[in-house]
């Protein structure tokens, strides 16, 4: 059986080469190409002899993810449907930065689907499909690369997209002006710290082979407490974010029912304890819904629980899941209001509207909207 060269960690890229009789700084060569030029396959790899590519492929294959679709939003920002191996189908979204243009944030996932269950989250509705593997969450960020840096320079029309809001044949950018993307959030599909292992693999990935700081990487968890004390103990140390979405347990059992096992007190706890970097801050994310945990009241008790830990709040309107149902955002004069009682405590708060509303880009959204065709 043909070995993925994605699949191995550096560590075992280079015995792998070593037993192939190869000479490290080969193995460095094949790395650069992987992870640096973003090579899909050995064909592309010039610099490496014909005879020593035809030997890597008896041997050894990359691995690529097949995009199904590609949707633009008005905003600019860009939602990518992605097939696996096993037919298995994941999302990433990549959202233009508020400073800089042809700056980007990708938003990744580390499963398929997500069991964690939460009422107000898309993803919850598929349940848990399978774990992904750490070179699939990191080829992720590769085939994104690819493709902004061919849609920028415009000699590969855009691949697929039959309908909807089709990207654009004309790229949007001046000639020149290479795409960047800056910073990584796992905030896609998935709860990362369901998967820590293949997790933290990728993470080394983006870090050690592709150049990443870790202060540009940031993960999110529901709130898995053992998961927020072994990322505190994992170098490099990666930004932490927390979806918060409720200052009681009361309210945040009934709406995350991870709640029930780590409580508020304890997640709090596992926050003030995690070993954040000086000038670092854990971000809170709060979605809110009407009537649930959008009062004055909740922005009191949000204030206190966050006393003394180095934070920031994102404050994240819901994206409702379906008209019809329960959960609906609330008004902007109510998320003003709520803001203004952090800004005042002096919490720094930043209203994140949804982006992308035009294309679905609420978290699983468009993995439903596309089985749904
Ligand atoms: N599982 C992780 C990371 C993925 S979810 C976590 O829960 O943190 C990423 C973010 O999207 C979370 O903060 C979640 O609260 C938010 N989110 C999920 N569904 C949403 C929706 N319909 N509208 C707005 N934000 C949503
Ligand atoms: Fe899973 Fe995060 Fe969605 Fe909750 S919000 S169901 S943890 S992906």
């Amino acid at each position: 059986m043909k070995t993925n060269l994605k699949q191995l960690s550096k560590q075992e890229l280079f015995h792998f080469m070593e037993q192939s009789g190869q000479k490290k700084f080969r193995t460095n060569q094949i790395i650069s190409w992987l992870y640096i030029k973003l090579a899909a396959s050995f064909d592309e790899m010039t610099d490496l002899s014909k005879d020593f590519r035809r030997e890597l492929n008896k041997s050894a294959f990359i691995s690529n993810l097949i995009l199904l679709k590609r949707l633009e939003s008005k905003d600019g920002t860009q939602k990518f449907l992605f097939e696996l191996e096993d037919g298995q189908t994941i999302e990433s979204v990549l959202i233009p930065n508020s400073k800089g243009e042809g700056r980007f944030t990708l938003c990744i996932s580390s499963q398929v689907g997500c069991a964690v269950g939460c009422e107000f989250c898309m993803t919850a509705r598929l349940g848990l499909k399978r774990n992904l593997k750490a070179y699939e969450i990191v080829d992720q960020v590769i085939a994104v690369k690819r493709l902004i840096a061919q849609q920028s320079s415009g000699l590969t029309p855009a691949p697929l997209i039959p309908s909807g809001n089709e990207v654009p044949d004309e790229p949007q950018k001046k000639a020149g002006e290479k795409p960047e993307i800056t910073n990584i959030v796992f905030m896609g599909m998935g709860e990362p710290f369901n998967n820590f292992n293949e997790v933290s693999q990728a993470l080394l990935k983006l870090t050690d082979l592709m150049g990443y700081s870790r202060r540009k990487i940031t993960v999110s968890t529901s709130g898995i407490v053992p998961g927020i004390r072994k990322l505190g103990e994992i170098k490099p140390l990666v930004n932490l974010a927390v979806s918060l979405n409720a200052t009681t347990d009361e309210v945040r059992n009934r709406i995350m029912p991870i709640n029930r096992k780590y409580p508020l007190k304890e997640l709090i706890r596992a926050c003030r304890e995690f070993p954040i970097p000086p000038r670092n801050r854990i971000t809170f994310e709060y979605v809110m819904l009407e009537g649930m945990n959008d009062t004055d009241n909740d922005a009191r008790r949000l204030v206190k629980l966050l006393s003394g830990i180095n934070s920031k709040v994102n404050l994240i309107p819901h994206n409702p899941l379906d008209l019809a149902g329960d959960l609906h955002p609330p008004s902007e004069s109510r998320v003003l209001a709520f803001q203004n009682i952090l800004k005042k405590a002096g919490i720094t708060t930043i209203i994140r509207k949804s982006m992308g509303g035009d294309i679905s880009a609420a978290c699983g959204q468009l993995k439903a909207a596309y089985k749904a065709e």
